[in-house]
């Protein structure tokens, strides 16, 4: 543990990033950056993923402060859309906008396809209550940073977080498909965009239309709104296969950065986007997320972000002098083929398991097998300010493992400590990380190596 991926590491302050800028509706699904490898803490087995937070968990930087009760809402009428697609009335498109019996607010407007509703009422625990505080204790604000002169609207934290801290959630405006799938409902999009939003509440419309606008000098165009702020959350119940996308009031003015201090994450059960730390972040510093995939080198994420979002990206990674840059692409390319080991190797993980078998009953492979590359890995995304979800918790769990089976306790603990956050940040939940942090001797694979080596 020379290198220093056990020592607390020096956090990069992510500074101030470039113009507002936000994900595109078509692509949406492809916004979230981390696989969906789902890899647990060994010694408990318990599973991480999408979850969100446990329901009416109140997020930990909100715990102390009081509560209010929610404000409930009449739902929208339901718009039915079949009549309004042309030449397919009544057959697999057969869309309609819908609201969902929520508490708290906004109530989001939905535009579903055939099931989707009926799927998500049906869910165990659905729907969960969103934890509930006073605007006036948000542990964050919105707007510019009062000591930047000129500095980007966007989020900004009003407390210091730590990493797996919540920051905020977020009920979205508007939930839709993040790509129609078929040529001839295409064209209509715009149209029931414009319909969605002709049936909010005032309120809420208001909120909408103060969403920034890169894709149209009409700051009323619906479409344009709609392709600056969608961010993708993936799948949904019902008879489409597809990815969906939302827009939030406050998520979606989160700006980005190639080394965010955020992740965002998707709960269904609350219908909810939910921020939360991967690195510790300063009170009036700006709460950042990534709009592409970070694994990408620097020219082609500055293609993509001016593409999408028409913005230069000047953070800090971006910003770096040529060579360093170069070096920074190198570290990401490495990072890049842990993550397509996992998403095209058929059991990635089992192969691992495997080779961490072989190397804890044969002394003569070295110590130091399987412990260096992925040492390395979790340095860089260290180095980098990137975490993938996949590819960390991949080497978390196979170093944690290795230090384990040779007894280095306090690089155990630190390790588990570490995953314990990240785990938070990821999923609201410690993953059993904890346990491990606790006592490392308690797992399955304490002084596995040192045993077999003895016999
Ligand atoms: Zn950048």
């Amino acid at each position: 543990m020379k290198r220093g991926f056990l020592n607390k590491p020096n956090t990069k302050p992510p500074g101030r990033h470039a113009a507002l800028a936000d994900s595109d509706n078509a692509r949406a699904g492809e916004k979230v950056s981390t696989s969906n490898v789902a890899p647990k803490a060994f010694a408990t087995g318990s599973k991480l993923g999408n979850v969100g937070p446990a329901a009416g968990k109140v997020p930990s930087k909100l715990d102390s402060r009081p509560v209010v009760i929610p404000r409930t809402t009449k739902p929208a009428p339901e718009v039915p859309l079949s009549g309004n697609i042309r030449g397919i009335v009544g057959t697999r498109l057969d869309m309609r906008i819908a609201s969902l019996p929520l508490t708290g607010h906004p109530k989001t407007l939905c535009l579903l396809f055939p099931g989707a509703k009926e799927g998500i009422d049906a869910l165990p625990g659905f729907p969960a209550p969103l934890p509930t505080i006073s605007p006036l204790d948000l542990p964050y604000y919105t707007g510019r940073n009062p000591r930047i002169v000129a500095g980007n609207r966007g989020v900004y934290a009003k407390v210091d977080f730590e990493p797996g801290d919540n920051i905020l959630f977020d009920r979205p405006l508007l939930l839709f498909p993040a790509a129609m799938p078929d040529t001839r409902v295409q064209n209509q999009a715009e149209e029931f965009l414009k319909t969605m939003v002709g049936h909010l509440d005032p309120m809420t419309r208001e909120m909408f239309y103060t969403l920034h606008n890169c894709k149209s000098n009409d700051p009323k165009s619906v479409r344009g709104i709609v392709d600056t702020n969608a961010l993708g959350i993936g799948g949904l119940p019902g008879s489409y296969t597809g990815a969906y996308a939302v827009v939030g009031g406050i998520v979606s003015r989160l700006n980005h950065s190639c080394l965010p201090n955020a992740e965002y994450k998707w709960d269904l059960l609350s219908l909810a986007l939910y921020v939360r730390a991967v690195r510790p972040i300063k009170k009036d510093e700006q709460i950042c997320i990534s709009y592409c995939d970070l694994l990408q080198p620097r020219a082609q994420r500055r293609k993509e972000l001016q593409l999408k979002y028409s913005f230069k990206c000047d953070c800090p990674s971006c910003s770096l002098p040529d060579d360093k840059s170069a070096q920074s692409d190198a570290r990401r390319k490495d990072l890049l083929k842990s993550r397509r080991g996992l998403t095209d190797t058929k059991d990635f993980l089992g192969i691992y398991e495997t080779q961490l078998e072989k190397w804890v009953a044969d002394p003569s492979i070295p110590e130091n097998f399987l412990l260096t590359r992925s040492e390395d890995c979790l340095l860089m995304m260290e180095f980098e300010g990137v975490y993938d979800e996949g590819v960390w918790f991949m080497h978390a769990e196979i170093l944690a493992k290795v230090l384990c089976a040779l007894e280095k306790r306090t690089d155990a603990v630190f390790l588990a400590e570490k995953a314990a956050a990240m785990s938070k940040a990821f999923t609201g939940k410690d993953g059993g990380w904890g346990k491990v942090a606790e006592a490392p001797e308690k797992t399955a694979w304490w002084g596995r190596r040192k045993r077999l080596a003895a016999k």
